[in-house]
C-alpha cells in the first residue's frame, strides 16, 4: 500500500524538528523512541524507499505511461489481492497494527495516511499521478494534493501568502496580489472576497499578453502573482517565463491556472511557475463524474511570506497545514472517478482539440459571426503565445511536433444579445450548461450565467460582451456538432 508520509496532527509551523523529514537522531533528541517504535520507523523507511524508486522509475517512461500506471505496480498490485487498478480505499480512517506504529506515524517518523480529510491511499496516487504529469520533463521534484474543488485549489494556492503580517498597519501599504483580469468568475469572486474580508489589495491585469503590464504592477508588497491560461472564457494569454521572472524578481511566486490547457499540452512550472492549479472537474476528469481540484508545486518555490516548510515543498504544507485545518480535502471516490479519466487524458485532449479547431475555423469563416476567441486561430491576439507554450505532449503518432490549442473557444453572434440569446435556445444537440471540457459538447453565456454575479463593470473589466457565447467542444463528430450551429444561428 502507498501511504503518504507526514502525519500532521503533532505538527505545527514552527517546529520543522516535527515534520515528515525529521530524523531518527532528531526524534532521540526529542525523547528516546522504544525498541517496538524503532522498529515501526525503520519500517516505514523502507516504505519510503521503495516510493521513491517507484517514482524514479515512472519519470523515466512517457507520459500516456505515467497517466495509466501512475505509481501503481505489480508489487502494490500484489499487496492487494492482484487488483490491476487502485484500491478504493473509502475508509475515513487507518488501522494500526500496533500502538509502535501508531505512535511513530502520528509522530511522523513512518509514512501513513491516519484519516482521509488530509490523506488517503486512493487520493495519493492520483496525486503522485498529477506531480509526475505536470514535472513531466522537468528534472525537479514536484508534489501535487488535491482538493474538494478547483476553487479550493485557487483558495489553497493563493490564500497562505496572503497572511497580515506585523509589517501590516507598521507604515508598510497593504499586502497586493496581481492577477489576470481575465479569469474564471470564481476566481473573480474568491479575490474579490480577499479585499473585503482580509483588505488585500486586488491589482487586475488587462493587457496580460503585454509582460510591462505585469511589471508596472508588481512591486515589493506583491504577495502572489496569479494567471489563468488559457483563459476562461476569453481565452486570455499571458508570457508565462517573462511572467516568473517579474514575479521573482520581488520574490513572489507564480501561480498558474491552468485547467483549461492540462498538462497533455502545457507544464507552466517548466517554464518557471512555481505553482499551478487545476479544475479537475474540467478535462481532466472528462467524464463529468465529480468536482475536484489540485495544487501542484515544484519543491523549493519563491515567496517573501511563510514559514521555510512553505517554500520547501508547498503541496506538502498546504496539505498537512491549512487543508489540514479548513477541510477542502477530496473524497476518495470523487478522486478515483477523476484518476480513470486521467488515464486516456492525452488522447482525449487531442481529439477535441482537434474537433474544436475545427468548428472555430468554421465559426470564423460564417458571417453571422462578429468574431471568435481560439487559441488555435491566427487572427487570434494572443496566438503566438499560444504557439509557443501549447502542443501536444510527446507529439502526434509519429512522434512529431504537434500544435494543439484545446476544446474551449468563445465568439460573438452578429446581432447583439438578443440575437445570441435566440441562437443558444435553438441548439438541439450541443448542451446548454456552465461545463466546459467535457465528452459532450456544452455551450453557455457567460455574462448571465458563470460571469453573472460579478456584475457589468467586473464583465467589462474581463472583456466579457453580452453577446458572448462560450462552447466547449468534446468527442462528437464536429461535422455534427457545426450542423447544430449552423442551425441555431438561423
Ligand atoms: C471551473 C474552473 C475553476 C473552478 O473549478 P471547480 O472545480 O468548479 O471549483 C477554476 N478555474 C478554471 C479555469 C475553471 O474553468
Amino acid at each position: 500500500m502507498l501511504e503518504t508520509s507526514g502525519r500532521p496532527d503533532a505538527r505545527t509551523s514552527e517546529d520543522p524538528a516535527r515534520g515528515p523529514d525529521r530524523t531518527p537522531a532528531a526524534a532521540a533528541q526529542a525523547g528516546e523512541p522504544t525498541p517496538g517504535v524503532e522498529a515501526a520507523i525503520e519500517r516505514g523507511a523502507a516504505r519510503l524507499e521503495a516510493t521513491a524508486a517507484e517514482r524514479a522509475r515512472m519519470r523515466a517512461m512517457r507520459f500516456d505511461t505515467i497517466a495509466v500506471h501512475g505509481l501503481y505496480s505489480m508489487a502494490e498490485a500484489l499487496a492487494n489481492q492482484g487488483g490491476i487498478n487502485e484500491p478504493a480505499i473509502l475508509s475515513p480512517a487507518q488501522h494500526f497494527a500496533s500502538s509502535d506504529d501508531m505512535e511513530a506515524a502520528l509522530a511522523y517518523l513512518a509514512p501513513s495516511w491516519t484519516y482521509s480529510r488530509i490523506a488517503n491511499p486512493t487520493i495519493t496516487y492520483l496525486e503522485e499521478a498529477l506531480a509526475l504529469l505536470e514535472g513531466y520533463g522537468l528534472d525537479e521534484e514536484v508534489s501535487a494534493t488535491t482538493t474538494s474543488s478547483g476553487m479550493a485549489a485557487v483558495m489553497m494556492s493563493t490564500s497562505p501568502f496572503l497572511t497580515l503580517d506585523a509589517a501590516v498597519g507598521g507604515g508598510r501599504p497593504r499586502p497586493n496580489l496581481v492577477a489576470s483580469a481575465q479569469c474564471y468568475g470564481g476566481t473573480f469572486m474568491l479575490f474579490s472576497r480577499y479585499a473585503a474580508e482580509r483588505g488585500v489589495e486586488i491589482r487586475w491585469v488587462r493587457d496580460a499578453v503585454d509582460p510591462a503590464a505585469w511589471a508596472a504592477v508588481v512591486d515589493e508588497d506583491t504577495r502572489v502573482v496569479f494567471g489563468e491560461m488559457p483563459s476562461n472564457p476569453g481565452l486570455g494569454m499571458f508570457d508565462i517565463a517573462a511572467l516568473a521572472t517579474i514575479a521573482h524578481r520581488v520574490g513572489a511566486p507564480l501561480v498558474v491556472d491552468s485547467t483549461v490547457a492540462t498538462p497533455a499540452l502545457m507544464r507552466p512550472l517548466e517554464h518557471g511557475a512555481d505553482i499551478v492549479v487545476h479544475s479537475l472537474s474540467k478535462a481532466i476528469g472528462g467524464s463529468g463524474l465529480a468536482i475536484a481540484g489540485a495544487v501542484v508545486a515544484r519543491h523549493g518555490i519563491t515567496s517573501r511570506v511563510g514559514p521555510d516548510e512553505l517554500r520547501e515543498n508547498f503541496a506538502l504544507h498546504v496539505k498537512l497545514g491549512p487543508l489540514r485545518d479548513m477541510g477542502p480535502g477530496l473524497t476518495p471516490f470523487s478522486g478515483l472517478m477523476v484518476m480513470n479519466d486521467l488515464r486516456t487524458m492525452r488522447s482525449r485532449v487531442d481529439h477535441w482539440s482537434r474537433n474544436a479547431m475545427a468548428v472555430a475555423a468554421w465559426l470564423e469563416a460564417d458571417p453571422r459571426v462578429l468574431e471568435v476567441r481560439y487559441p488555435g486561430l491566427a487572427s487570434f491576439p494572443g496566438h503566438d503565445l499560444a504557439a509557443r507554450y501549447m502542443t501536444l505532449v510527446d507529439g502526434d503518432a509519429d512522434g512529431a511536433p504537434a500544435p494543439r490549442f484545446g476544446h474551449l473557444m468563445s465568439f460573438r453572434v452578429a446581432g447583439g444579445a438578443r440575437a445570441t440569446r435566440a441562437a443558444f435556445d435553438r441548439l438541439r444537440l450541443v448542451w446548454r450548461a456552465t461545463d466546459l471540457g467535457r465528452v459532450k459538447t456544452i455551450a453557455t453565456i457567460p455574462a448571465i450565467s458563470t460571469h453573472q454575479q460579478q456584475g457589468e463593470e467586473g464583465r467589462e473589466l474581463a472583456d466579457i460582451p453580452a453577446d458572448l457565447v462560450r462552447l466547449s467542444v468534446g468527442g462528437e463528430h464536429p461535422d455534427d456538432v457545426i450542423a447544430d450551429l449552423d442551425q441555431a444561428l438561423g
